[in-house]
């Protein structure tokens, strides 16, 4: 088995390890997005929403920017909890057809022509995005405060990954091309650099008839991106030379190996907004299925929760989870952030 601790942060970052594999090491890492992807993904899809949700998300908008993260945290002390941000859907590509063809929607059809342990093993981002929907229409309807906000942060955290080319490919960190390092390069390293100047302002999120058909759609536009995001790279890798790609940042007291900024400007810029795109769309997303859940529970008037704290069992809860990631102990297999 592959070391995966070091590779798994060198994502986060968007570190590079120069095509070799990597040595095991000891690191804490969580983000696919990276940590201000998803907290910024989180706290602006609660500007889309109509007034009547806007107000009571507004309210408590820390928690769901501050838990934008918690599902990766999870991936240390829950069996399972790998698969929810992935699908590698070109796993089922056969003979030129369309993975997307061959794959039904729906999970017990999927069930039945792959069965469980595959889709497990390759990822079930798009049926858990719908399952989320659900739990959190039902949390709407109780009018339950802890699971709303709880789900809402997770159902945020799982549109932000199914936006994400390589969250969709079983090339997911560009080891199957000589382009390692590409996973956090594209979702962290980037945005990193780059995402203050973008525009975060996506309009007014919007209802969905069907949310595993929209989430189906998400996927396969990620998916269509594909090609461009380890194409343009590897384009520009031939332009540069490894020396320019790659600079040296101080990271504490730490000095790291990164993709330089001039290397990462440029591959920015050839991707003609892609990452910018991508992330703007899943801002629209996430405040259209908060919407759509909330819509599918009767459009519950939440005005007595407004001023509600947490309960003291979920504040314990995120303290243990925060404990397990402390142990770093990783549950799954590492691209999946
Ligand atoms: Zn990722
Ligand atoms: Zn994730």
């Amino acid at each position: 088995m592959r070391a995966v601790l070091i590779f798994c942060f060198c994502m986060c970052i968007g570190v590079a390890q120069g095509g070799d594999e990597p040595k095991s090491g000891n690191h804490n890492c969580t983000a696919s997005w990276g940590f201000y992807g998803h907290k910024r993904i989180n706290r602006m899809a609660v500007f889309t929403l109509p007034p009547e949700l806007f107000t009571f998300y507004k309210t408590h908008i820390e928690f769901i920017t501050e838990h934008a993260v918690d599902p990766d945290k999870r991936r240390y002390a829950v069996d399972g909890e790998a698969p929810r941000h992935y699908i590698d859907i070109d796993h089922y590509a056969n003979n030129g057809e369309s993975p997307f063809v061959t794959m039904p929607k729906k999970w017990e059809d999927a069930v039945a022509k792959f069965t469980e342990d595959t889709l497990t093993a390759y990822g079930i981002v798009p049926w858990h995005l719908d399952v989320m929907v659900k739990r959190l229409s039902s949390a709407f309807r109780d009018k339950n405060l802890d699971l709303i906000l709880r789900l809402s942060a997770d159902l945020g955290h799982y549109t932000g990954d199914a936006h994400v080319p390589l969250h969709t490919t079983v090339n997911y960190n560009g080891q199957l091309t000589g382009q390692y390092g590409i996973h956090g390069f594209w979702e962290s390293r980037v945005p990193e650099l780059i995402a203050e100047d973008w525009d975060y302002f996506v309009g007014k999120a919007q209802y969905i008839e069907t949310p595993l058909n929209f989430a189906w759609d998400i996927v396969e536009t990620s998916h269509i991106a594909l090609d461009s995001v380890l194409n343009f790279e590897r384009n520009l890798t031939d332009q540069f030379g490894s020396d320019k790609k790659y600079s040296y940042e101080n990271r504490g007291a730490v000095t790291m190996k990164v993709y330089s900024e001039e290397f990462t400007r440029a591959y920015n810029a050839s991707l003609h907004g892609m990452v910018e795109r991508r992330m703007r769309k899943s801002i629209h997303s996430v405040g259209s299925l908060w919407y759509t859940a909330w819509i599918k529970a009767g459009k519950p008037d939440l005005s007595i929760l407004i001023n509600q704290s947490i309960s003291s069992k979920l504040e314990e809860e995120i303290k243990k989870n925060n404990e397990a990631r402390k142990s770093n102990k990783i549950k799954g297999r590492q691209h999946d952030d």
